[in-house]
This record gives C-alpha cells, structure tokens and sequence, in this order.
C-alpha cells in the first residue's frame, strides 16, 4: 500500500494568505460598493513591469532560439556562464568579495532554493529559525520530517526559535546553545530590520566556533541604502567557511514571474558525514542540481545579465527608488499615526506595532473594513509577530498615497 509523506499533515494548512483571501472576499461580497475600493498592501510581490534592459535582451534571446545557428537545447544545469560570470563579478568581486563564478549556481527562484537546500543535509541538525518568520524555512523542514508536531501557538517541537522582537531590534542575538543550521534573512521580510556589520560579525563568530551553517537569504540586499549595511554575508571575514547565500531576481529586477535566482556555495564550506569527516558541500550542491534540475531558460538568463548592464542597473535603481519612496509615504502616516513603526528604510516592508492592544488580526478587520486597505497580520509570521502589522511598499505611487491617507484618516 502507498504511503503518503506523514510529516506534511503536521504543516498548519498555509493559514495566513488563504485566510487573508478568505477575509477579503466576504468584505468585498457584504460591501459591493466598497469593493472597488480595496486597496491590497499585504502579498509581497512587485508591481512594476521589467526594466527595459531585460526586455530588450529577452526579446533578442528568443529571436536566437527561433534561428538554427543559434538555437540552444539544454544549458549547465549550473546556469550560464556569461550570468555566473555577471553575478559573481558585478555583485561580488567588484565589491571586494571572493567568490568564484562556479561558486555560483542559477535557479529560478530563492524560494525553491530554500528548500531544496535541504536535500545536501542531514537529518540530526539542531535548527534555529526565527520567530517571525519567512514561512518557507520552517515548512521546508517540517516537509523534511526535520521537526515533531506543531503546538497551539503554531511553534514546532524539534526548532530552536530565535526571538526578533523591537528590544534587540528584531536582530536575534547569537544563542548560548549550539545550533548546527541557522536560517538567517537582511534585510528582512517581514519586519524590514537590517544586521548591522557587527551583529553579522556576531553569527559568523559563532558558527565557526559552533561549526554551524548559516543559510542567508539577502533577497532584498538592494534595497539597502545605509552604506555602512552589508549587503552580502560574504563581507564578513570567515563567512566562506560557513554560509551559503540566497539571492534573487524577483525583489531587485521585478522577476517575481519571469523566475532567476542563484544560491552561492563555497567551496571551502565543509559539513560533517556520519562518521564526523568535515567534506565540502559544493560538490553535493552541484551534484544535486546536476540530478534534479535543467537549469533556467536561456531566454531568462538573458534577461538576467541585461540587469546588470550599466542601463540595466539603472532601471533597477528605478524600481527600488519607486517602492522606497512607497515605504516612505507609508511610513510617514503609520508615524503620524502614532503607532510604532519599524523597518521601511532598507527594505520594502514596514513593521507596525497595532494600537492599544489589539490583536494582530482584529487590526486587520479594522483595516479592511474602515480604511479598505489589506495589510498582513504580524502573527502570520510567528507567535512574536502577534501585535504587529506588515505594509508592503510594493505598489503604484497612487495607490500608496491613498493608503497613507486612509491610514491618518483612520
Ligand atoms: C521574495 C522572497 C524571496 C525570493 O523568492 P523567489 O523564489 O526568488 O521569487 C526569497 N526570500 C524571501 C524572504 C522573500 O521574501
């Protein structure tokens, strides 16, 4: 008889964006009036169409496909050499970071590399992950069997839950226990806090003397704009020996649905087989997309190299100074407000404290229902996001200013 993966029944059904839906979609069936009105702020997906420069090369790229003398069938399962070479040079070596072009591996998307990561480890890791959270962390590793059951408050048994709360600046601070795989995320979604270079030196000190993997998902590394910010863990000394980074088109490039990412393994990055013999992760890393994958379409890739042409870095400084003037407006009137407000300056999602005591949840009725706007409830996010909000900037200029004035008329 067919077994069925018993360790996915523990997953809490992906409550938080169906309940969302499910919430928007009575409003709008009880307010048919009101419906045209709703203004959503809570998904994290882009809203601009794709820079010109990826456009234009796309364009080219397919007219090669379309051409025998330079069609193309399967490429490296690694992706491209001429994208690995962009991103290894643009984002790395030309800031001074060592990272070889095959130390880079092309996907089409951070979130499947995430998870898929899980493949090359192994079964007994103690895990730290933070509370609150990018869901995909903590599914991927109930997914994996890597944890028990879930309690009431949503928290798995089996994860270490590192606590991001306004007090240490939603940064957790390094634990007293040694973890063997740590998920960290900077610039975050969703509480739009930034690790400062200190804080980072912090959990590259720790996992070397813990021999711990940090798993770092710098998905929206360009949105930075304090320049004393690291925008890759790689700028830490030491970080070679024992992170793995996760970046993505999707954020910088509006690639949310054209899908290219890239993961970078080192190959100094060592982890331990069963009988404790430290070997480098790279090779399994590429050994499993070898199997597993067939690389992105040429046609993406194209399109990805074009981001980093000096027209193409241009239009993506474009994009993220039209989501951050967003953050801005927002953030000004959740200030004026008088709430509590986080995050917004080096990322494109505003972390607000939910006024006198209301939950999570019923500050999201009340947005829906008196200011027709949809954010995304903190506790969504983990039981420490319970009493916080999340406003993405992620939308048109015009919209963005409407929700700013619903939210001071509120
Ligand atoms: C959007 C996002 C990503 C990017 O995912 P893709 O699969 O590349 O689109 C990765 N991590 C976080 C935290 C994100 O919010």
């Amino acid at each position: 008889m067919v077994q069925l993966n018993d360790n996915y029944l523990k997953l809490k059904a992906g409550y938080l964006f169906p309940e969302i839906a499910r919430r928007v979609k009575a409003f709008c069936e009880a307010n048919p009036d009101a419906a045209p009105h709703v203004i959503r702020c809570g998904i994290g997906d882009v809203t601009e169409p794709l820079p010109p420069a990826s456009i234009a090369a796309m364009h080219k790229a397919l007219d090669e496909m379309g051409a025998r003398e330079t069609f193309r069938g399967y490429g490296p399962e690694q992706g491209h050499e001429f994208l690995r070479h962009a991103i290894a040079r643009h984002d790395y070596r030309d800031r001074g970071i060592e990272i070889a072009d095959d130390e880079i591996f092309v996907s089409d998307g951070s979130k499947c590399d995430c998870g898929n990561i899980l493949d090359i480890l192994g079964h007994g890791n103690r895990l730290g992950i933070t509370d609150p959270v990018y869901p995909v962390y903590v599914d991927t590793n109930v997914m994996a069997g890597h944890t028990g059951e879930a309690d009431a408050s949503g928290a798995y048994a089996g994860i270490h839950y590192l606590p991001c709360v306004a007090a240490n600046g939603f940064v957790p601070e390094v634990p007293a226990e040694p973890l063997d795989v740590v998920y960290l995320c900077f610039p975050n979604n969703p509480t739009g806090a930034t690790a400062s270079r200190a804080q980072l030196a912090a959990w590259v000190e720790y996992a070397l003397a813990n021999k711990t993997l940090l798993l770092f998902d710098a998905a929206y590394e360009a949105y930075i704009s304090d320049p004393e910010t690291p925008h890759s863990i790689y700028e830490i000394p030491g970080a070679r020996e024992c992170a793995i980074e996760f970046r993505s088109f999707s954020k910088n490039g509006g690639f949310t649905g054209t899908r290219c990412a890239f993961t970078v393994v080192p190959k100094t990055l060592l982890a331990a087989t069963a009988s404790g013999e430290r070997k480098p992760l790279h090779p399994l890393w590429n050994r499993r997309m070898s199997t597993k994958f067939n690389g992105v379409s040429y046609i993406v890739q194209r399109g990805a190299e074009a981001l980093y042409t000096p027209e193409g870095q241009a239009q993506v400084r474009g994009l993220i100074d039209h989501y951050m003037g967003n953050a801005a407006i927002l953030r000004a009137a959740a200030k004026d407000a008088g709430l509590p407000v986080f995050g917004g300056v080096n990322a494109p999602y505003i972390w607000v404290g939910t006024p006198s005591g209301l939950s999570s949840w019923e500050l999201f009725d009340r947005m829906l229902t008196q200011a027709r706007v949809v954010i995304t409830p903190g506790s969504g996010f983990g039981a420490k996001g319970e009493g916080y909000f999340r406003i993405s900037a992620f939308n048109s200029r015009a919209n963005a200013e409407e929700v700013a004035r619903r939210i001071r008329a509120l």
